[in-house]
């Protein structure tokens, strides 16, 4: 199918307000947002503010590709958050996607061995993932342009003469 759920940054703007109101009204104040890098970084930002939570982690993972395979799994890449600042925290993990919910469930495997109480917060959930996250704003089964990286990245241009 090329039907595409198409994310603009207004919208994601109007969507991160709503997960954040959602996550309030449900009364979890999480200590801790650990975003999964690179996506979840835009929605954990948004999150934090709306939360009025100042204590943002950072965790990168990546299904290992081979040459030119992808592995089952995906891995948490190095540095692994502290297991000593999680201690007895609420933490509140945030990505763009729960699509096959991978991903979630290995941040999400990591904190239970770590943290006092841990929920998952996404912008759109798969049906098929395998993790259901406590606070969703839309769900959807087809492929999602996220404005983030609905672009290639720029390269630099030829003949750019920037004066000082
Ligand atoms: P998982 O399958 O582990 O839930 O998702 C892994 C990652 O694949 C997501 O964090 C996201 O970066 C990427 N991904 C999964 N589904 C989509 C999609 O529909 N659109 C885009 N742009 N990326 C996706």
């Amino acid at each position: 199918s090329d039907i595409r759920e198409n994310l603009t940054y207004p919208i994601f703007g109007q969507a991160v307000r709503e997960l954040a109101q959602t996550i309030a009204d449900d009364g979890y104040e999480p200590d801790i947002i650990l975003s999964i890098a690179r996506g979840g970084v835009f929605v954990a930002g948004g999150l934090a503010y709306a939360l009025d939570c100042k204590n943002i982690h950072l965790v990168n993972v990546e299904f290992y590709t081979g040459v030119g395979t992808t592995l089952e799994m995906p891995v948490m890449l190095s540095p692994v958050p502290n297991a000593i600042d999680f201690s007895n925290k609420k933490v509140l993990i945030a990505d763009d996607v729960a699509d096959t919910g991978k991903t979630l469930k290995l941040v999400h495997d990591f904190c239970l061995d770590h943290v006092a109480e841990v929920r998952s917060a996404v912008i759109y959930e798969k049906s098929h993932s395998l993790v259901k996250c406590e606070y969703v704003w839309k769900k959807t089964d087809e492929w999602i342009n996220f404005p983030w990286s609905v672009e290639p990245p720029v390269v630099r241009r030829e003949g750019q003469i920037l004066d000082a």
